[in-house]
């Protein structure tokens, strides 16, 4: 069985061909899968039953993931899904939206690309669920197609999507590469490469084998320490991969691609947010070109916490007068648990979501 949703424009064509079907069958194909976001080979009416039925019998499928769950934020901008996958896997998957002035929203995507992590970074519920499966692309792709459904008939698309979600997108790098090719492809989902971001725990030989790939996609490194030791306690499986190994990673990407890398530091009461820590960090990064998003931890079962609004400031602020560009990033959705690191589907995700929380279906 192969999802249509698997294959290159070129490789649906070859199999279309093989078909005996003629070469516009496959713009037909194309147009159904990524403008009209259908969700199944029946819904494709402008194939002759003939050909769907061949189709069928070569093993293509198409199939929508199953919507376990979908809760909204209050202010209706945070939309988080519990999506059972056509490949067999059940992961959260998150659309968030920024409104701007006079056009429609930036809507982002936030998919998962691993059904748990085996990084097991001890702040991330992700983590602390384990590794359980990778993500093929055509189910990473699916999770984008699921919310352009939900945003089209309001004439919406979806503008960005950051690898973000659960697991370690470059522990599962053929299917992520795969996905952002499918997602940018022009006769596919057509989004720019730049509107795509992946986030990475930092595995230097992944972050070099990316650049070469040559795509205009951001990436964000994982860093949350300035220091081995440190960062050794908070993420345990990157041990052989040193701060400066990542940082170096991070240059390398930045020469390859012209995109400036950016480095994300989850900010941990009384663990990583110290005056030391943060003069330590901007030791760390000075000259090295990327810019710091700040995020306050967000909360899960474990026991940390994210440092007073005054303690962030000052990171922050000491960061940026040491000449490093620092942001504090804005989260969304944490009152549904929907917030970068709360990712996980175990019963507590699918009952717990918080008196805010609105059931949008299921
Ligand atoms: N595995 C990848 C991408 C998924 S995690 C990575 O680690 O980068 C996405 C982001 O959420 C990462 O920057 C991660 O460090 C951060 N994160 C994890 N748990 C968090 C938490 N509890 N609060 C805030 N950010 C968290
Ligand atoms: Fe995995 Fe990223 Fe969570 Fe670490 S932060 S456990 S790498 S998903």
């Amino acid at each position: 069985m192969t999802s249509l949703l698997r294959l290159t424009p070129a490789e649906l064509e070859e199999a279309l061909t093989a078909l005996d079907a003629p070469r516009y069958r496959a713009d037909q194909v194309l147009q159904a899968l990524y403008r009209r976001c259908l969700g199944s080979l029946d819904e494709i009416t402008q194939l002759p039953g003939a050909l769907r039925e061949g189709m069928r019998e070569v093993g293509l499928t198409l199939e929508a993931p199953a919507v376990l769950r979908e809760v909204a934020s209050d202010d209706g901008e945070t939309t988080k899904a519990l999506l059972a996958l056509p490949g067999g896997s059940t992961v959260e998957t998150v659309l968030m939206q920024y409104p701007r002035s006079g056009r429609a929203p930036r809507s982002t995507v936030c998919v998962s690309t691993q059904a748990g992590c085996a990084m097991g970074c001890v702040f991330c519920a992700t983590g602390q669920m384990g590794f359980e499966r990778n993500i093929p692309a055509e189910d990473i792709v699916a999770q984008v197609l699921h919310f352009q459904r939900l945003l089209a008939p309001r004439g919406e698309h979806v503008t960005n999507v950051v690898f973000m979600g659960m697991g370690e997108p470059l522990a599962n790098y053929d299917e992520t590469v795969r996905a952002v090719r499918q997602l940018t492809d022009p006769r596919a989902f057509d989004l720019a490469q730049r509107a795509i971001t992946v986030s990475t725990v930092g595995i230097p030989r992944a972050i070099d084998r990316l650049a070469a790939e040559k795509l205009q996609v951001g990436l964000a490194i994982s860093l949350h320490a300035p220091d081995d030791a440190l960062r050794r306690r908070l993420v345990p499986t990157a041990r052989p991969n040193s701060v400066a190994e990542l940082l170096d990673a991070g240059r390398r990407y930045f020469r390859a691609t012209g995109r400036r890398v950016s480095v994300e530091y989850a900010l941990i009461d009384g663990v990583n947010d110290s005056a030391e820590q943060a003069r330590a960090l901007a030791r760390v990064l000075r000259g090295a070109g990327v810019h710091v998003n700040l995020i306050p931890l967000n909360a899960t079962a474990g026991p940390f916490a994210a440092p007073s609004r005054r303690g962030v400031r000052e990171f922050r602020r000491i960061l940026n007068e040491a000449g490093v560009n620092a942001t504090v990033r804005i989260e969304k959705g944490a009152e549904i648990a929907a917030a970068c690191g709360q990712l996980r589907t175990d019963v507590d995700a699918a009952s717990g979501t918080g008196p805010a929380a609105s059931p949008v279906r299921g």
